[in-house]
């Protein structure tokens, strides 16, 4: 994901089923949030947030990592790419879950760039990451999937219909709780609105996408079928009892 608590936000509930079903859990982030605040330099924001992201991963019992990208300048150019697939081929995933392609912000859409052409990348030996140590390349390209775009919307405001959803609902409070861990910006927001803004909000999408499938709170999903990508439902499989579809 780009930011730190985009994870949280748009995916945590399905990755507490998936730890729960003993899947190993990483995530990755572009940057540590360097541009999140109003009071604090950015090497201080960004030192804040790098141990939130920490303190959130650990509450899920999942690896995190920063690629060290720079807030508003995710790009996905050579250099980037190297350093997302060294990542990436590190802890070496069989599933990989990314924004939406379409988001409210460009951050967001350069790093479904960027993880597209890494996750692509990952498994050709002869792609090289240029660094003093290289990890091996991964022995096959994992199954994409893309999380719904912030507050479910293209920017034109139309809701950007997921193909399945997961019912987070046995999930909820430990999202919130794994979220709550980004007490930076939840303070930030609270300070500005007068109301527990960052929790409220992230229920809030929570429930209308339920509405949506008959759920009481849902996360939804879309898989990257295109050309040389695993088409098997790797997710849709092993969260079987939690996919749900628009009703
Ligand atoms: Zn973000």
């Amino acid at each position: 994901m780009a930011h730190p608590d985009d994870a949280e936000i748009l995916t945590a509930g399905t990755l507490f089923h998936l730890k729960r079903a003993g899947w190993e859990l990483g995530i990755l982030t572009m940057t540590s949030g360097d541009c999140g605040s109003a009071t604090h330099s950015k090497e201080e924001i960004s030192r804040i947030r790098h141990r939130e992201a920490e303190t959130a991963a650990c509450f899920l019992g999942a690896w995190y990592g920063c690629a060290g990208l720079q807030d508003i300048e995710i790009f996905a150019n050579a250099e980037n790419t190297r350093r997302v697939v060294e990542m990436m081929r590190v802890f070496g995933p069989h599933v990989v879950i990314t924004h939406s392609p379409v988001d409210y912000m460009l951050d967001h859409e350069e790093t479904v760039r960027l993880v597209r052409a890494a996750t692509f990348a990952i498994a050709i030996p002869l792609y090289q990451t240029r660094q003093p140590a290289p990890a091996s390349a991964a022995r096959a390209t994992p199954a994409l999937y893309y999380a719904d775009p912030v507050e479910g919307i293209d920017p034109s405001g139309d809701r950007l219909w997921p193909q399945f959803y997961v019912d987070i609902d046995e999930t909820l409070e430990q999202k919130r709780e794994m979220l709550s861990q980004h007490r930076s910006q939840r303070d930030w927001l609270r300070a500005h609105h007068g109301v527990d803004e960052y929790l409220n909000r992230m229920t809030e999408w929570a429930a209308r996408y339920g509405v949506e499938c008959g759920a009481n709170y849902a996360e939804g999903f879309r898989q990257h079928l295109g050309h040389g990508y695993p088409r098997e439902p790797v997710l849709q499989d092993a969260l079987d009892s939690f996919i749900k579809t628009r009703k």
